[in-house]
């Protein structure tokens, strides 16, 4: 079972992808995750990365997909993925389908964590991440309405799009998630 959890910035899409790889026993895989990880060692990918993390943008793609297809090898090909802000750009989302077809695997299921603007914003200024400042959360914005909006669609149109209420008590939300996610898991 592979999950895309889909959300802008400060809807609350790592930890709830966190609880539900642990629930379902998915691999977690979060690309801001792998590429803060690699801004702590100090490796190339990691200085190129921060360019773009620190002002709100998106890292380019070509590195993005780099940067998952090495995770990928190294995961279990029966290990189901829980992916955590990839794909971003349709782009993204037409080289995982590439990278599982590999595996003779799909997307099965594409969940929308919906959070109004006023909420995320709110929720942005509260983390006091580094890339959490005011005008940088704008761009972050931004970028989600330009780049990662059309993934919505791209799911949709495939039938995979799901989407959840991400307003209200982590625990609300998670009991939301695993609702659909035990109906993916059930024999039809
Ligand atoms: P996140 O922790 O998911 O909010 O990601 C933090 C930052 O990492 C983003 O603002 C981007 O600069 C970069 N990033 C994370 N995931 C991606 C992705 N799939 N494509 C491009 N850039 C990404």
């Amino acid at each position: 079972m592979n999950i895309v959890l889909l959300g802008a910035p400060g809807s609350g899409k790592g930890t709830q992808a966190e609880r539900l790889a642990e629930r379902y026993r998915l691999i977690h895989v979060s690309t801001g995750d792998l590429f803060r990880r690699h801004l702590g060692e100090g490796t190339a990918l990691g200085r190129l990365a921060e360019s773009y993390m620190s002002q709100g943008t998106l890292v380019p793609d070509a590195v993005t997909v780099a940067m998952i297809r090495e995770r990928l090898e190294d995961a279990p090909e029966d290990g189901g993925l829980l992916l955590d802000g990839f794909p971003r750009t349709t782009a993204q989302a037409t080289a995982l389908a590439d990278l599982l077809a590999e595996r003779s695997q799909a997307v099965d299921a594409a969940i929308l964590l919906d959070v109004s603007e006023e909420r995320l914003v709110e929720r942005l200024l509260g983390r006091g991440r580094s890339d959490d400042v005011r005008e940088t959360i704008q761009t972050r914005l931004a970028a989600y309405r330009e780049q990662t909006l059309p993934v919505i669609g791209y799911y949709e149109a495939l039938g995979a799009l799901w989407r959840v209420d991400g307003e209200g008590a982590i625990e609300a939300i998670a009991q939301r998630l695993a609702a659909i996610l035990d109906g993916l898991a059930t024999p039809a």
